[in-house]
């Protein structure tokens, strides 16, 4: 059942509210702003219905709060008020509220227009996530990757957290293909991404195709050795797939990984630890394939020896 927020400081018109909407949705009442926006950060909404007059912040500034919190700006938010004047009804909708409703309100036009929102948010959310996917590998893709790049380096600033940058490189993939034919190449990209992605599990992972036999991930949390060692795992997992590759160059299908830990502070760019990465990388392919490479914040490297 879908949840909606109702953000009101009317006992009585939550109660109104929650009479329409009952028989089809959860609903969830809060009489603050403050509490409104904590709820909302908290649950799953798929809407919000927002009184526009309260006594600790008016509705504009939560919806400016919704909207600005990357969990909650998704959500549809509809403005309810007895303000019948247009500019309020301008404000909200340039704020981001998918829609206005003056009272006094019909209970069927009410219900009608949450309904038809909930449906394009459930949309929305669903072209969303297909958007976010790489086709081929099932992990997230270059898009997705672009924009969670931004908001985890941010966060790892604001947190003071030690911030991983780890790209994946499959050794001798142009010989795989051209041994065994592009359809049989393109499996093992799913098999080994699935394989990698599975053993990046944290809420604090992220993991994506980054181009080609290419892939990137982005953790938080963790310092530069234990990182280091854990991605010798992951590196071991994909060659105990033993996916047969052609003889002549490997036994099995490897990845090389480089990666870099650091605690990001404001006015680094990200860029910069991005091209270490990959130079770690390139390291790994130079150093003989199928091994991680590794940086930390003193700029000192490990190699694994395989
Ligand atoms: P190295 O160990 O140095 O990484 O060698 P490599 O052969 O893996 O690297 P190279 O960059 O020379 O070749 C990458 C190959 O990956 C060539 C390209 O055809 C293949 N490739 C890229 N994207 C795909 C894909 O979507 N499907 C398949 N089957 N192959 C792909
Ligand atoms: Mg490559
Ligand atoms: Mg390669």
């Amino acid at each position: 059942m879908d949840k909606i927020l109702v953000i009101d400081d009317s006992i009585v018109q939550c109660e109104y509210l929650r009479s329409i909407l009952c028989d089809e949705f959860e609903i969830v009442v809060c009489q603050t702003g403050r509490d409104g926006l904590q709820t909302a950060r908290n649950g799953k909404f798929s809407l919000v219905l927002l009184d526009i007059i309260m006594p600790d912040m008016d509705g504009f500034m939560i919806l400016q709060e919704l909207k600005a919190t990357e969990i909650t700006k998704y959500i549809p938010v509809i403005l309810i008020t007895s303000l019948s004047d247009i500019q309020h009804e301008e404000k909200g909708l340039l704020s981001g509220a998918v829609d206005y409703i003056t009272k006094p309100f019909s209970p069927v036009i009410v219900h009608a227009r949450v309904k038809s929102h909930i449906q394009l948010y459930h949309y929305q959310m669903k072209f969303k996530e297909e958007a976010s996917l790489d086709v081929l590998t099932g992990v997230s893709n270059r898009r997705r990757y672009e924009e969670e790049s931004v908001v985890k380096w941010r966060s790892a600033i604001r947190f003071g957290l030690p911030f991983t940058i780890c790209m994946f490189d499959i050794d001798n993939f142009k010989t795989y293909n051209d041994t065994f034919g592009h359809p049989a190449g393109d499996q093992v990209l799913a098999t080994v991404a699935q394989a990698i992605s599975s053993r990046l599990h944290r809420a604090t992972d992220f993991f994506a195709r980054y181009g080609g036999e290419e892939f990137i991930a982005l953790c938080t949390g963790d310092d530069a050795r234990p990182m280091f060692e854990y991605m010798t795992q992951v590196r071991r997992a994909v060659e105990d797939l033993h996916i047969p590759h052609n003889p002549a160059v490997r036994e099995w299908v490897t990845v090389s990984i480089g990666g870099m830990t650091y605690c990001p502070r404001g006015g680094d760019s990200y860029d910069t630890y991005l091209k270490i990465a990959d130079t770690m990388l390139y390291d790994a392919k130079r150093f003989g394939r199928n091994r991680v490479v590794w940086s930390n914040a003193t700029m000192e490297q490990w190699t694994e020896n395989t």
